[in-house]
């Protein structure tokens, strides 16, 4: 069936097919540009500092490639960024991906609470992955920007209360973070499904700075994960949260080193 591509936001990237974007679902992901937060340890810089020096992807490639997979075995597809919420015609492209009869993730930084309710309220997302940067109350510290912390606060309460599937997910980035404020950014979520705690990418950072840091081996991070884990359940289960023990990950001074 031909179509009239909608006013829709260039679509800056395009992975036909993905295991690793929606957790236990084989999806295709698009990737649009621009965000409006700059978090240092972001592994997409052109697609947030310079989305226009990147070619688009045709909005009819697309759907004929959606068209051609729906027929076998895709049906779902992530909606990804840079930031996908700052771009006011995203009503345009999801619909249009709705139409064509798929399942909607959408990832978000959370800054933009009244455009997830809208895309919800419009039937147009089915999950909603959100990352969460660090503890609330030093949000601009993580995002590289100030940043209206209670817009972030209201997401996070909205996806854990609008009924469809979520996932929180946490970059841990040595020496910005300390090996607490994983655990503080679990037990503000305690009651959520989910956080996913994700390794940090060095190869390609925001700030340059950012990529001579080593990631937690993988041994910290398995345990970083128990950890989190033990700290969620307690929530579920109406526990009160008590402080793992900690390891040494990076002083405070460390931390602003990499701001200079
Ligand atoms: S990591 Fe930060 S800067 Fe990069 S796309 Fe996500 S929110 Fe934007």
């Amino acid at each position: 069936m031909p179509f009239t591509a909608p006013d829709c936001p260039a679509v800056k990237g395009f992975i036909e097919t993905s295991f690793v974007d929606w957790k236990g679902h084989l999806a295709s992901v698009l990737f649009l540009g621009g965000c409006n937060f700059r978090c240092p340890f972001c592994h997409n810089r052109d697609l947030v500092l310079n989305p226009g020096g990147l070619e688009d992807v045709p909005i009819e490639y697309v759907v004929a490639t959606i068209r051609k997979y729906r027929a076998q075995w895709i049906d779902n597809i992530v909606v990804t960024g840079g930031e996908p919420t700052i771009h006011m015609n995203l009503f345009g492209l999801i619909g249009l991906l709705k139409s064509e009869g798929m399942s909607i993730k959408l990832d978000t930084n959370g800054s933009n609470p009244s455009v997830v309710k809208g895309l919800f309220n419009d039937g147009l997302i089915d999950c909603i992955a959100m990352d969460v940067k660090g503890p609330l109350d030093r949000y601009s510290r993580w995002c590289g920007l100030n940043v209206n912390e209670r817009k972030v606060r209201e997401s996070i309460e909205f996806i854990m209360e609008c009924g469809i599937d979520y996932h929180f997910r946490m970059t841990v980035v040595p020496f910005l973070h300390r090996e607490e404020d994983v655990y503080t950014v679990a037990a503000e979520l305690q009651g959520a499904k989910d956080l996913i705690i994700q390794t940090f990418r060095p190869d390609v950072t925001l700030n340059p700075a950012f990529s001579r840091i080593k990631p937690f081996s993988a041994d910290k991070m398995t345990e970083i994960r128990a950890n989190v884990s033990d700290i969620m359940s307690k929530g579920k289960t109406g526990e009160q949260e008590r402080s793992p023990r900690l390891g040494t990950v990076g002083s405070e001074h460390d931390q602003e080193n990499l701001y200079q």
